[in-house]
C-alpha cells in the first residue's frame, strides 16, 4: 500500500479511537521516559567522551567509533562511511514506515581546548580543538532518545523504523547535501534536527540562513617586483580588486545579505609578484534562491577583476547549505512533548555556578532559564546548518535542548566550559525525553505526519529545492586532517577510555 494511502487509513482509525490512542501514547511516553531516565549516567558518559576525543570536522574517528559500538550494542544496525566520509553515521532499528530519523553531528571546533568548569582561559592541550559548541552532548542524547524510542517500540509492537544520522563536518557546512545526493533521506518520512541550546525549544518556517562557502583563485604570472614588473600579472591585485568589487557591491544588495571572507593566499614576499592569490568567500541570506543571486554576482565581480589585470580566475564551491525549515505540523507535537516535560530542576549550586560563569564572562548574571521556550518564540537566525538541505527534503522539525549557560555565546573557548557539567548533562536528559516522545508521536500519529507532508509539498511548490553542491563535488576527506594528527597524541591522554552501555 502506498505511504498516503496507508496514512489516510491510519489517520481515519486515529480519529475514531483519538481517547484510547492518547492514553496508549501516555503510557508510551512515560515507558520512555523510564528507560531515559535509567540511562542518564550512560548517556553522560557518551558525552563526555566525545568532548575529550574533539575531533575536528571528517576527522570524528574516535567519536563515531564509540556510537556505532554504543549504537550496535543497542540494538542497532550501524553503516559508518555512508556517502563516501568515513565519520559519516547512519544507524536504524525497526524495518519500513514511518522511517523517523533524529539527525545532528558531533564535531568540535578549533582551538576550542579547554579544561571544564574553569573560569579562566586554561587549555587542556594548548591549540588543540575543542568543544566549545557543545556538540558531544549531542551523540549521547541522540543514542539515549533513540535506544529509548526502540525499547518502546519493542514493548509496545510500534511498527517503523527509527534512525540516527550523524552527518560530519557540520562546523564546516559539509557533509549534508552529500547526505542528501546520496539518497539517503529518500526513504525517511520525516525529521527532527537536535541541536544543544540554552533553552527548550522548537520552531518551524525558516530557522537560519543560506551559506555558499567558496574558493576564489586568481592565477597570473610572476616577476621581479622591481626588476621586470611589467612582464608580470599579479594575482594578488586581481584578489584586492575583487574585495574592492564586493565593497561597492554591498549598497545594491538586500539588507537580509551576509558576506565575508579572509584571504588564504596572498603570495610569499614583496619582491616576487604573486602568480597565485585566493580569497574564501561566504556567501548568506535568508533563503538559497537569494542566496544564489548574490553568489553569481560574486562570480562576475572575479571576472572583472581577471579582466583588469589579465589574470585568470576560477572558484570551487566547498559547500552550501539551505536554511532549516521547520515544519509547523511536527514543531506543534515536540512543543506538546517539550511542555510536558519541562526544564530541567537546577539545584541552587547549578544556579550559583551559572551566574559566576556569566559573571567571569561579562554577561548579564540572569542564571538558567527555569521555563520553556512558547512556540513560534525563534526567529530566524542568521548562522548556517548543512541540515538544511535535509529539511528540503524531508519534512523536519527542530529541537533546541538546555545545555549551555545563557549568555555564553558558542564558537568561542568559554562555551567549552561547561558540556561535561551537571547543567549539560540534565539538559540532555530532558531534551532525550523530549526528543524520544516526539519520535514516538511521529511513528504513532499519521496525522501529524500527514499535516507536515502537505505543508512540506506548499512550501516545496513555492520555493524549489535544487542542489547547489555542484554534480561532481566530492567531499574533503582531508579537512582537518593535519591539525588533528598534530594534536591528538597529546589530546589522547584526556580519553575516558570508558565503554558506555545503554540498557
Ligand atoms: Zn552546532
Amino acid at each position: 500500500m502506498r505511504l498516503t494511502r496507508k496514512l489516510a487509513l491510519l489517520s481515519l482509525l486515529g480519529s475514531l479511537v483519538p481517547l484510547a490512542c492518547q492514553a496508549a501514547s501516555d503510557e508510551q511516553k512515560e515507558f520512555a521516559f523510564g528507560v531515559v531516565e535509567r540511562n542518564a549516567a550512560p548517556m553522560a558518559k557518551i558525552g563526555d567522551s566525545i568532548y575529550y576525543f574533539a575531533e575536528l570536522g571528517m576527522q570524528e574517528f574516535e567519536s563515531t567509533k564509540l556510537m556505532k559500538d554504543v549504537l550496535e550494542a543497542g540494538g542497532f544496525t550501524v553503516q559508518l562511511g555512508a556517502a563516501g566520509m568515513p565519520t559519516n553515521l547512519w544507524a536504524r532499528w525497526g524495518n519500513g514506515h514511518p522511517a523517523i530519523a533524529i539527525v545532528s553531528e558531533i564535531d568540535a571546533l578549533p582551538e576550542g581546548s579547554q579544561t571544564p568548569m574553569e573560569f579562566a582561559r586554561k587549555p587542556l592541550v594548548p591549540g588543540a580543538p575543542g568543544h566549545m559548541e557543545g556538540h558531544n552532548t549531542h551523540g549521547g542524547l541522540a543514542a539515549a532518545a533513540a535506544f529509548a524510542v526502540k525499547e518502546t517500540m519493542m514493548r509496545y509492537g510500534i511498527p517503523g523504523s527509527v534512525i540516527v544520522s550523524l552527518g560530519p563536518a557540520e562546523e564546516q557546512l559539509i557533509s549534508r547535501p552529500y547526505i542528501v545526493r546520496a539518497g539517503y533521506f529518500k526513504d525517511v518520512d520525516a525529521i527532527i534536527y537536535l541541536h544543544i541550546g540554552d533553552q527548550m525549544a522548537t520552531g518551524y518556517g525558516l530557522a537560519n540562513y543560506a551559506s555558499i562557502s567558496a574558493n576564489f583563485t586568481f592565477h597570473g604570472k610572476t616577476a621581479h617586483a622591481a626588476v621586470d614588473p611589467w612582464d608580470a600579472k599579479d594575482a594578488l591585485d586581481a584578489n584586492q580588486l575583487m574585495d574592492v568589487g564586493v565593497a561597492y557591491l554591498r549598497q545594491q544588495l538586500h539588507p537580509t545579505y551576509r558576506i565575508h571572507r579572509v584571504v588564504t593566499n596572498g603570495g610569499i614576499q614583496p619582491n616576487v609578484i604573486p602568480d597565485l592569490a585566493q580569497t574564501w568567500w561566504w556567501v548568506r541570506d535568508a533563503n538559497m534562491p537569494d542566496a544564489v543571486q548574490i553568489f553569481e554576482k560574486l562570480v562576475n565581480v572575479a571576472k572583472g577583476a581577471a579582466l583588469m589585470t589579465g589574470t585568470s580566475q576560477e572558484y570551487q564551491i566547498i559547500a552550501a547549505g539551505w536554511p532549516q525549515l521547520g515544519m509547523k505540523a511536527i514543531a506543534e507535537a515536540v512543543q506538546g512533548n517539550i511542555d510536558k516535560v519541562g526544564m530541567p530542576r537546577w539545584s541552587d549550586d547549578e544556579q550559583r555556578f551559572a551566574r559566576d560563569f556569566q559573571k567571569s564572562a561579562g554577561r548579564p548574571e540572569v542564571g538558567l532559564k527555569t521555563a520553556v521556550t512558547p512556540l513560534g518564540g525563534r526567529p530566524q537566525g542568521y548562522a548556517s546548518n548543512d541540515n538544511g538541505d535535509v529539511s528540503w527534503t524531508v519534512p523536519a522539525g527542530l529541537l533546541a535542548f538546555p545545555s549551555i549557560v545563557p549568555g555564553i555565546t558558542i564558537h568561542e573557548w568559554h562555551a567549552a566550559i561547561t558540556p561535561t557539567s551537571t547543567i549539560a548533562h540534565k539538559g540532555m536528559v530532558a531534551g532525550a525525553k523530549v526528543l524520544a516522545a516526539s519520535v514516538l508521536d511521529l511513528l504513532t500519529r499519521p496525522d501529524i505526519l500527514q499535516r507536515a507532508r502537505s505543508e512540506f509539498d506548499a512550501q516545496l511548490k513555492q520555493t524549489p529545492y535544487f542542489a547547489v553542491l555542484p554534480a561532481d563535488a566530492k567531499p574533503p576527506l582531508d579537512l582537518n586532517k593535519a591539525t588533528m594528527d598534530r594534536y591528538r597524541p597529546e589530546m589522547r591522554k584526556f580519553y575516558l577510555g570508558e565503554q558506555p552501555r545503554l540498557f
